[in-house]
């Protein structure tokens, strides 16, 4: 069945079903589809005297297989600092203090606007004290990239990409991404 085809309130169905908001006919109650917030956290380590960023290496659909900066949707008692910091421990073992993100990049989905990245920066880490990674259900790797350059052809999303240029061009850092596990 179609996503909202039929109102939630009294099961009648939406006679215009072509955009949102749609208005159900007999109870007159109105159903949106708001964009909905994903937290991702840019997290800096310093390892063998660079500056490299956390990133995952995907082990589900979709762009399984490519590299992602860490995050996700927040659950419904998080603020986005608490729920990127989640994601961040859930995703790699690494613990942020969620009270240190700040924030980094914030920008909608293209061409559907139906998500908005709110990308955030935590305090940087070293990989010294990083604590052993341990496999996940979503995530095959962990590890390290170092610059900007090709970032297109090994991650699975161009808005990280572009979070992930950001990052580097203000801190002058120029050349490949060199992508190390970690
Ligand atoms: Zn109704």
């Amino acid at each position: 069945m179609a996503r909202d085809a039929h109102c939630h309130s009294c099961g009648t169905a939406f006679t215009n079903t072509a955009r949102y908001p749609r208005e159900c006919p007999q109870c007159g109650l109105q159903v949106w589809a708001n964009p909905i917030p994903v937290s991702v956290v840019l997290v800096p380590v310093e390892h063998r005297g660079r500056v490299g960023l956390l990133v995952v290496r995907r082990a589900i659909e979709p762009r399984k297989g490519l590299l992602a900066l860490v995050g996700g949707f927040l659950e419904e008692h998080e603020t986005w600092q608490q729920g990127g910091a989640r994601e961040v421990r859930e995703e790699t073992d690494v613990v942020v203090d969620a009270a240190t993100l700040v924030p980094f990049w914030f920008t909608s989905t293209e061409p559907r606007p139906n998500r908005v990245l709110l990308f955030s920066q935590s305090a940087p880490l070293r990989s010294e004290d990083l604590p052993a990674f341990s496999l996940t259900n979503e995530t095959s790797e962990r590890g390290l990239i170092f610059g900007p350059a090709a970032l297109d052809e090994v991650f699975a999303f161009p808005l990280h990409a572009e979070a992930a240029r950001r990052f580097f061009a203000a801190r002058g850092i120029d050349g490949p991404h060199e992508y190390t596990t970690l």
